[in-house]
């Protein structure tokens, strides 16, 4: 069976402080988890706070430009200057409050893959579409943007992660089955390209982890770690999900 990377990362979305890093920087040491790759995302002014406290980083989001006149946005090339591997790119909060389109996400993760860093693409259905059986539909539509614009090779160097709107930050975990059914389908549909890539590729599961449930989540085959919100900002949970992955 393929090794792939276990991956746990954490998205603090706009929360935290430097008083919480100092927390987390007595709390977690990540040469606890041998083989997992810890990962915070933390707001972009506490990348360098983070990041020299020895943690890997990467961003909640960056620019699809390049330098210029572009106010409160986050340059890519920057990002990865401060140190950062990551960045996420279509967190359901972009695609929903900032209105981030396929067409735009496609432009962000060829400009992170340009500048060095690892995008992690969130993919994921609302409520609605899994009532209306169109999970499958929704996420094939998500993931084949960014492969018909970039070609399935892009995906060599990338993390997905699967994350159901209704189980991010409403305390319904998608069920372990119920997640490695979806994770299954994306790397049946990414090996129906590539076979190579989809063995490799990790796909991670968000949507309300936590320190009781992350355990049978990850020990589905598909499930390669998770992407953790709410129990991100919380270093003891934090810890134990981290262990058990
Ligand atoms: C997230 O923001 O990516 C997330 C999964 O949040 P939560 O764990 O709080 O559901």
């Amino acid at each position: 069976m393929t090794q792939r990377k276990r991956i746990v990362a954490g998205n603090w979305k706009m929360n935290g402080s430097l008083e919480l890093i100092n927390q987390f920087a007595e709390t977690i040491k990540t040469d606890l988890y041998p083989n997992v790759e810890v990962i915070f995302f933390p707001p972009s002014p506490l990348l360098s706070a983070m990041a020299g406290k020895g943690f890997n980083t990467g961003a909640q989001t960056v620019s699809e430009h390049d330098a210029g006149a572009f106010t409160g946005e986050v340059e890519a090339k920057l990002v990865r200057e401060l140190g950062c591997k990551y960045t996420l790119i279509g967190h359901s909060e972009r695609r929903t409050l900032f209105a981030e389109s396929d067409a735009v996400l496609v432009k962000k993760f060829a400009k992170a893959q340009q500048v060095g860093l690892t995008p992690i693409l969130c993919v994921g259905e609302t409520e609605s579409q899994r009532d209306a059986d169109a999970t499958e539909q929704t996420i094939a539509t998500q993931l084949n943007a960014i492969i018909d614009k970039l070609g399935v090779a892009c995906l060599q160097n990338s993390v997905i992660a699967y994350e159901p709107v209704w189980a991010i930050g409403t305390g319904k975990t998608a069920t372990p089955e119920q997640a490695q059914s979806v994770h299954k389908f994306i790397r049946d549909l990414i090996a129906s390209k590539d076979a190579q890539i989809a063995a490799t590729l990790p796909i991670l599961y968000g949507g309300s982890v936590n320190d009781s449930n992350s355990e049978l989540l990850f020990a589905q085959p598909d499930i390669d770690g998770g992407l953790i919100g709410g129990a991100s900002l919380k270093p003891d949970a934090f810890s134990t999900i981290c262990a058990s992955a």
